[in-house]
């Protein structure tokens, strides 16, 4: 079977970035894998001569109402779809309430869970990635999607197991 990695986290964190990286816009042909619907975006990858599948999404807003009632549909769907997620948050904002609640709602799944803190360019990387600690997931990475930096550090941890 094909990995597939879900990037899920609040809006503008930067997973359709990422995406766009990962996949240099080849969307995927869904109708080869079974199992998979139409209603999010696919994308195709490789890394180290390893196909994988990536789903982008269209991120998950946080407001007193708790995270269960806000997680929309297409994120709960990718994370069912994937291997692994990548959980998204962003390094110049720092943690914010819907991190922790996005973090808590991953933890009572079953699924792999990987950190990326992004958009470490510019900040002090250090004192943002022990900000993000608190999160209690151990598997953390300070990326910057926008050049591409970190990234593929992350794949070869998230694959690797696959
Ligand atoms: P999404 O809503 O999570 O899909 O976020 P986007 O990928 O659309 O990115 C939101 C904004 O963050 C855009 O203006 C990106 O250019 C910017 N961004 C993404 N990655 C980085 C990064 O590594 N560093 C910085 N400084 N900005 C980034
Ligand atoms: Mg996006």
């Amino acid at each position: 079977m094909t990995p597939v990695i879900a990037l899920v986290g609040r809006p503008n964190v930067g997973k359709s970035t990422l995406f766009n990286r990962l996949t240099r816009t080849r969307d995927a042909l869904v109708a080869d894998f079974p199992g998979l619907t139409r209603d999010r975006q696919y994308g195709q990858a490789r890394f180290a001569e390893r196909e994988y599948i990536v789903i982008d999404t269209a991120g998950i807003y946080g407001d007193e109402e708790g995270i269960d009632a806000l997680m929309v549909e297409q994120s709960q769907q990718a994370i069912e779809e994937a291997n692994v997620i990548f959980f998204m948050v962003d390094g110049r904002d720092g943690l914010t309430s819907t991190d922790i609640e996005i973090a808590e709602h991953l933890r009572r799944g079953e699924k792999n869970v990987v950190l990326l803190v992004n958009k470490i360019d510019g900040v002090d990387a250090d004192q943002v990635m022990a900000d993000f600690y608190q999160l209690g997931i151990p598997e953390m990475f300070g990326v910057a999607a926008a050049q591409g930096r970190g990234v593929s550090h992350v794949l070869d941890a998230a694959l690797l197991p696959l």
